[in-house]
């Protein structure tokens, strides 16, 4: 057997390189010092939409509009000049290249995220003539933690609302209501606190059956939302108990509030199943001061003004400070 000689081995060694670089599915450029390009892979091309020959000699700011070409140019002539790698992920920059997804899988993203490398690429002299740029296509990885991100996003709302009601659970409104509390502490900026009970809500269930009475809650909820500004924090404290943290509020402008909520529940008839359905509500209202020692202290007087607005014949508010 006769074999073939060196040289020949070596081109065709050469030939197959070339042919997995064309076809890797990793874009792959190749510039010079002069940050033209030198190498473009069919990932590229086929991307891009601009063939090889077109490619050639020109710079990446031309062949793409909107290049971020000063930004580029610092991490070449960096790569250029310490002889290391430099990294680019998607989290920095969501791309490099302009590319439409592709994956099916991906179908959710607006284009194609990238990792990009860029590697100094030395002459045998050890002189770095040339820089390797690859282009990772991260599409799938990166939808992927957005979808996670979404879904704790969603999983940390419902932790915090209630089903019923559609309000914050007692567990976050109480929290923030601490947090509140803790603000006015060294702020000394005013807040109040609303606290309400249905009357009589045991009559409600027993005359109109349970679903009946999670009804009334449900609407009880929605007049709280739609009275309260946004900066304000309705929450639901317990079985027909609310609370309602009003933010930068005075006890008067707080007793307005709830008066208005008072008086529109007063005129409301809850329709369910084919029933009419009123009822009424008691209110306490209490505004931070500098007595109380805790948030708790704070909640305890709102539901002494409500317990005594109870006492007095219910369906009416009373203020904290006017209690003594
Ligand atoms: P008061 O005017 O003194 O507040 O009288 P009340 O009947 O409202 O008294 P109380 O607050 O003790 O009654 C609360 C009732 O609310 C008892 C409980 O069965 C009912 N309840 C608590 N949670 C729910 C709920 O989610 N849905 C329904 N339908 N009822 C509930
Ligand atoms: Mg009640
Ligand atoms: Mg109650």
């Amino acid at each position: 057997m006769i074999n073939p000689p060196e040289h020949a081995l070596n081109m065709e060694e050469l030939h197959w390189q070339l042919g997995l670089l064309q076809n890797l599915d990793v874009g792959l450029i190749v510039l010079d010092a002069d940050h033209r390009v030198h190498l473009w892979n069919s990932f590229m091309a086929n991307h891009s939409g601009i063939r090889d020959s077109v490619a050639q000699g020109k710079r990446l700011s031309e062949l793409f509009s909107g290049f971020p070409a000063r930004w580029f140019q610092r991490k070449l002539e960096s790569v250029f000049l310490l002889r290391s790698q430099a990294f680019i992920t998607w989290e920095e920059r969501p791309y490099l290249f302009h590319f439409k997804p592709y994956h099916p899988i991906t179908g959710l993203a607006d284009f194609m995220y990238q990792n990009v490398t860029l590697i100094p690429l030395t002459s045998p002299s050890g002189a770095v003539t040339h820089v390797g740029i690859m282009v990772y296509d991260m599409t799938a990885a990166a939808m992927g933690q957005k979808a996670l991100h979404q879904a704790n996003e969603e999983l940390g709302r419902l932790s915090r609302t209630d089903r019923l009601s559609g309000l914050a659970n007692r567990g976050h409104w109480e929290s923030c209501l601490e947090q509140e509390f803790e603000r006015f502490c060294r702020t000394q900026q005013p807040s109040s606190l609303v606290m309400l009970d249905v009357d009589h809500f045991k009559k409600v269930n027993d005359t109109y059956g349970h679903q009946a009475g999670d009804e009334v809650i449900r609407v009880l909820a929605n007049t709280l939302k739609s009275h309260a500004r946004s900066t304000d924090l309705p929450g639901r404290y317990g079985g027909e108990e609310f609370g309602v943290l009003l933010v930068n509020t005075r006890s008067s402008d707080a007793l307005v509030f709830a008066e208005r909520v008072r008086e529109a529940v007063e005129l409301m008839v809850v329709e369910h199943a084919g029933t009419r359905i009123e009822f009424t509500i008691s209110l306490g209202v209490a505004e931070a001061n500098n007595d109380y020692r805790s948030h708790e202290d704070w909640m305890r007087q709102a539901d002494a003004a409500l317990y005594h607005s109870k006492e007095s014949g219910r369906n009416r508010t009373t203020l904290a400070e006017d209690l003594e």
